[in-house]
This record gives structure tokens, C-alpha cells and sequence, in this order.
């Protein structure tokens, strides 16, 4: 397999669910029984993680060393922060449901929402590979510096139909979706969304997102809006 940003040999395995997100909420593994991890996926499958190491919770080989550490480092730093920034102020959040990247980083802000949209198109990629799909060029040129914009727009929600029963945190996987073009069936758009807690992270490639899903994020500075996210039934 090849590196799906560079083009070089894949050696090295990309989070789904980042390891850090696992750690702020959920500590430092091995989970104690009855305490562990749930990861849900699309057919409601649920795999305990016992570790933030898990393979759970990991693709297969896709990207190649330098694109997972060196080249994606700024990335990955940018969405800790936001994320230790969400996780922390979510009673906040709950109640304004705006989100001004000045309060979460005080300097360089438009470097910072560059670099957390460059994590947000390393991590739409890797999803669309790992669900037997080409990431579009406009991805992987973004991220090299070749190109300036991508047709990824980001929103943020509330998961307000949260399983509410679960006795143990839970990450969730929602499933990849899109249309396709009917005579050719390449594909069109995809839509793809991941909860953390209660916190939900939705990916439209090449679609217009739904105005209560949240304001689009495309990595400009500035605020955003939180929607409000409720599954809906299985159809
Ligand atoms: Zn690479």
C-alpha cells in the first residue's frame, strides 16, 4: 500500500480515533473490565478497546512514516488543543454553541485553523482509504502545499441522541456515506461524522452542510456555530 498523501511506501498506521482523545477522556489503558471503551461502528457492532493502543481504533497501513510524524505534526497539535479547549469548556459550549478560535489558541490563530483543517483533511483521507476509496488529489495536494483549498467543510454539533445508557464512555464511528454518479458510479460527495462523547465532528466533501449541523469550518479564522446532531433512524 501507498502512502495515500506522498505516494511513498505505507508503513505506519493512522488513529482513527486519535490516541490523546482516548487519554483525556478515558485515561491511560489497560480499561478495567466493565470500565472499557466502546467503539461503535456502522452495523452497531461494538468493539471493546481495552488500551488507547488497541488496533481498534486504528487503520490499516496507509500512510508512510514522514506523513504520520514529521509533516502532520503541527496538525495533530492543533487539534489537541482544540480538542482540550472543546472538552474543557463544555458546559460553555453547551450554552452559546459558538466557538471563536481566538479563545483557543491567543496567538497565530489563522496558522492554528490551518493546521487543525489540515488534520481534519489527513483524517477524512484515511477514512475514505480505509472504506476502499481513492482520496481525491485535491486532498493530498492540500496538505503537500500544492494546492490552497479543498471541497471538505467541517462542522461541529452537539450529539444530542447520545446513547444515554451506556455505562462506559463511548467514541462513535458513523458510517461513510455519498451518492454516485448513476451511469459512471464514480462517486459524487461523501458525508462521513465522528462523536466523541458528546461532541460530533461531520465531514461534507463536495456537499453543502445542513444549516442546524453546524456553521462550516474550512480552516479560516473567526468563529463558528455548533449545530445539533441527532442520528437518525436507521433507514
Ligand atoms: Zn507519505
Amino acid at each position: 500500500m501507498k502512502c495515500w498523501i506522498c505516494g511513498n511506501p505505507a508503513d505506519t498506521r493512522e488513529h482513527i480515533i486519535k490516541q490523546s482523545d482516548i487519554r483525556r477522556l478515558f485515561g491511560r489503558g489497560p480499561y478495567q473490565k466493565g470500565n472499557r471503551l466502546k467503539r461503535m461502528d456502522q452495523n452497531q457492532t461494538r468493539k471493546l478497546i481495552q488500551s488507547e493502543d488497541s488496533v481498534h481504533i486504528k487503520y490499516p497501513k496507509n500512510l508512510c512514516k514522514h506523513c504520520n510524524s514529521a509533516r502532520s505534526q503541527p496538525w495533530d497539535k492543533a487539534y489537541d488543543e482544540f480538542m482540550e479547549y472543546i472538552l474543557r469548556n463544555e458546559s460553555e459550549l453547551k450554552r452559546t454553541r459558538k466557538v471563536g478560535f481566538k479563545d483557543v489558541v491567543h496567538s497565530d490563530t489563522s496558522r492554528f485553523t490551518t493546521s487543525l483543517y489540515s488534520y481534519f483533511v489527513k483524517a477524512f483521507g484515511c477514512q475514505l482509504q480505509e472504506n476502499g476509496q481513492t482520496p481525491p488529489l485535491e486532498l493530498s495536494e492540500f496538505l503537500l502545499d500544492k494546492g490552497d483549498n479543498t471541497n471538505l467543510l467541517i462542522t461541529f454539533a452537539i450529539y444530542e441522541s447520545m446513547p444515554k445508557n451506556s455505562a462506559s464512555p463511548m467514541v462513535q464511528i458513523h458510517p461513510l456515506e455519498g451518492d454516485v454518479e448513476n451511469v459512471t458510479k464514480k462517486p459524487l460527495n461523501y458525508n462521513w461524522a465522528v462523536s466523541i462523547e458528546w461532541f460530533t465532528i461531520i465531514f461534507w466533501f463536495n456537499k453543502v452542510p445542513a444549516v442546524e449541523l453546524g456553521s462550516p469550518f474550512s480552516g479560516k479564522t473567526g468563529n463558528i456555530d455548533i449545530g445539533s446532531y441527532k442520528e437518525r433512524e436507521n433507514s
